[in-house]
């Protein structure tokens, strides 16, 4: 795999990128994956999806993400199981370094996609699992019946306290606010809610607890009053962080980090592609990052049919 020039190169094997190498692949393209652990990406972590047409009951993520990962294999696309760790994005050919190899490639597409942001406060990646979660989709059975906090005034927040007040007895949605930014669908069912509790104008500054999460303290944004609350669990919904480190200073990114390519999914480096969570949008979906794979792959054809060395 080394000692080819792909015709494209696709660095993640979420949604995006699995749908990108089918439609690359089947355009006649030499396509190759590359895939750190295993297909899926933030998709396979999520038990239930709902929200993918075509599913009547719903699909399990990593299942989903297997088949895109077959379909593609099955037309022709190859994964190479790596890390990227430097791109070298400009010029005709592109070099990328991996812990396997030098690959290279006339185009790339950039699919690595978004993590949850973390509070960014002491112990919280020792509690990572262990009473801390940034996902109530996968986590939130674990709960079922107990007292949970989520942080975050977003659609995400909203979405989740949604999703807990139906599992926990009893939930706090935690915000640094005094009101959420969730679109208005979310808001009535919150205020119905009998086991909801809405603790505005508060930051968590500290997470208790020996070798769970058993407490964490508040922090008042208006007073600096400290309080505490005692959980089971908390649950991060705090926005995302795009994982695009490695193009930074190459391709254009906007403020919060988000690749800038629009709905062609162009860069501002020729022959360079974004598709899924990573890229400037509106909504970031599994349907919306598989569109972009399919919209990517008419504009790696077109950079093609005038490729030159
Ligand atoms: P978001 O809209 O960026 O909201 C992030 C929230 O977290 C804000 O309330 C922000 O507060 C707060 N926050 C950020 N950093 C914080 C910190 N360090 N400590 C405490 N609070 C902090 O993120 P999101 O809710 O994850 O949504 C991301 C995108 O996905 C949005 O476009 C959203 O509409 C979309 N989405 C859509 C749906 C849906 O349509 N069903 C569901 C989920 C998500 P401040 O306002 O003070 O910054």
């Amino acid at each position: 795999m080394t000692n080819t020039l792909w015709d494209v190169v696709i660095v993640g094997g979420g949604p995006a990128g699995y749908s990108a190498a089918l439609y690359c692949t089947r355009a006649g393209f030499s396509t190759l994956v590359v895939e750190m652990l295993s297909a899926g990406g933030q998709m396979a972590t999520t038990s239930a999806i709902e929200n993918y047409p075509g599913f009547v009951k719903s699909v399990d993520g990593f299942e989903l993400a297997m088949n895109m990962q077959q379909q593609a294999e099955k037309h022709g696309a190859q994964t190479f199981y790596a890390q990227v760790e430097k791109m070298e994005l400009n010029g005709p050919i592109k070099q990328l370094e991996t812990s396997e190899g030098t690959l290279q490639a006339k185009t790339v597409i950039l699919a690595t996609g978004a993590d949850p942001r973390m509070l960014g406060i002491d112990r919280e990646q020792a509690l990572r699992g262990r009473g801390i979660s940034y996902c109530a989709t996968c986590d939130g059975g674990f709960y079922r019946n107990k007292t949970v906090a989520i942080v975050g005034g977003g659609n995400s927040a909203a979405e989740d306290a949604l999703t807990l007040s139906k599992l926990c007895s009893k939930v706090y949605l935690v915000h640094r606010r005094d009101k959420l930014s969730a679109t208005q669908s979310y808001l009535l069912p919150l205020q119905k809610a009998e086991n909801m509790e809405f603790v505005w104008n508060k930051k968590v500054v500290e997470l208790g607890g020996e070798n769970r999460l058993e407490r964490i303290t508040l922090e008042d944004t208006l007073t600096g009053e400290q309080s505490q609350l005692e959980l089971d669990g908390l649950f991060v919904a705090i926005g995302r962080v795009p994982n695009t480190q490695l193009v930074a200073g190459q391709v254009e990114l906007d403020p919060q980090g988000y690749v800038v390519a629009d709905e062609t999914t162009r860069t501002n480096l020729p022959g360079v592609f974004a598709v899924g969570d990573l890229r400037q949008k509106p909504l970031r979906q599994v349907v919306t990052a598989v569109a972009d794979g399919a919209v990517a792959s008419k504009f790696v054809e077109e950079y093609l049919a005038h490729w030159e060395n």
